[in-house]
């Protein structure tokens, strides 16, 4: 990998090296990687759609291997949660997100709402059962300052589906703390809408899906309405909805025309490192 600007590594094609490593090779490699310190975070601004000033951001892992460069998540957390290395691997996440979002907060401060830049981190389904996850989240927050409503957690619909009690207890603890839940990927599985009453989740991630339905205009009026009956149901429900790869300016003005409260996508940012966060949270506030 060549060190491209700033903090930011790329390759001419960052995913052919990648792609030469068997998933025999990968998985080999995983609990290694962890020890050398081989993972890094990239955070992708969430942007209010109605003044466009920046929220916060998700975090997402990226693996840099020493010989194959840059490996996507979608190719190794599959098999770190095969091999259970998921669970320090995301508390490694967690803790170091939870410690960056510190640092954006003694920089920019609060927001108008009085809010600082949030961070969302991702959980895997393992991390959900995990018996840790309430005590090391605490830990971690109380260790960095950071108030637990600066942190989201990212959780998929399909973790979900059929979730008994015992897994929704973990999370209802920490929405009691004041931890957002987000419902991630949103529309992809099999929503069951009036579930979403029971489940203790305080955003909608509407899955990229959504947001691709409408690259074309004019978009398909059939897929607005659905967006439009989500937000409205979301909203009913006092869950806010983030929207997923926007990439263009006709779909984010397209899309707070339907109600949706948050965007993220290339249109506003690419996941990018973490000082790039406070520069723009920045010159949204001067
Ligand atoms: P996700 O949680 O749905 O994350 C959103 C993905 O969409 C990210 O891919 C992001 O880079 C990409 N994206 C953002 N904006 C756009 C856009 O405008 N257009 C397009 N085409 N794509 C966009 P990424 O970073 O490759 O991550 C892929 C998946 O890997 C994530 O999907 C998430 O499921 C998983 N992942 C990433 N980091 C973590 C982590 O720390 N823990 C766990 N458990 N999973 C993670
Ligand atoms: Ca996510
Ligand atoms: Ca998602
Ligand atoms: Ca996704």
């Amino acid at each position: 990998a060549k060190h491209a600007g700033g903090n930011r590594y790329e390759l001419a094609d960052p995913e052919a090296d990648a792609r030469a490593i068997t998933r025999h090779g990968l998985t080999t490699a995983l609990p290694v990687a962890l020890e050398r310190g081989e993972f890094f975070i990239e955070y992708q601004p969430l942007v209010h759609l109605g003044d466009g000033s920046v929220r916060g951001a998700e975090a997402l892992v990226r693996w840099l291997h020493p010989q194959h460069g840059v490996i996507s998540p979608d190719r190794f957390i599959p098999l770190a949660e095969h091999t259970g290395l998921i669970v320090p691997l995301g508390r490694w996440v967690l803790e170091e997100s939870v410690r960056q979002a510190r640092t954006w907060e003694a920089v920019t401060g609060a927001d108008q709402a009085g809010l600082p830049l949030r961070v969302n981190v991702n959980l895997s389904p393992c991390q959900l059962t995990h018996p840790g996850l309430v005590s090391d989240t605490v830990e971690i927050l109380e260790r960095a300052g950071l108030a637990p409503g600066a942190l989201c957690l990212e959780v998929t619909e399909s973790a979900l589906i059929g979730a008994d009690d015992d897994l929704l207890k973990p999370l209802r603890r920490l929405a009691e703390m004041g931890v957002d839940i987000a419902l991630d990927d949103f529309g992809t599985g099999y929503s069951n809408l009036a579930n979403l009453r029971r489940l203790p989740v305080s955003v909608l991630k509407l899955d990229r899906a959504f947001t691709q339905g409408m690259q074309h205009f004019p978009a398909d009026p059939v897929d607005l309405k659905i967006v439009e009956g989500i937000v409205s149901l979301a909203h009913s429900l006092d869950l806010a909805v983030t929207v997923e790869g926007v990439e263009t300016g006709a779909q984010a003005d397209q899309l707070r025309e339907l109600g949706c409260d948050t965007a993220q996508g290339w249109y506003y940012a690419r996941p990018g490192p973490p000082d790039r966060l406070h520069e723009l949270a920045l010159a949204d506030a001067t």
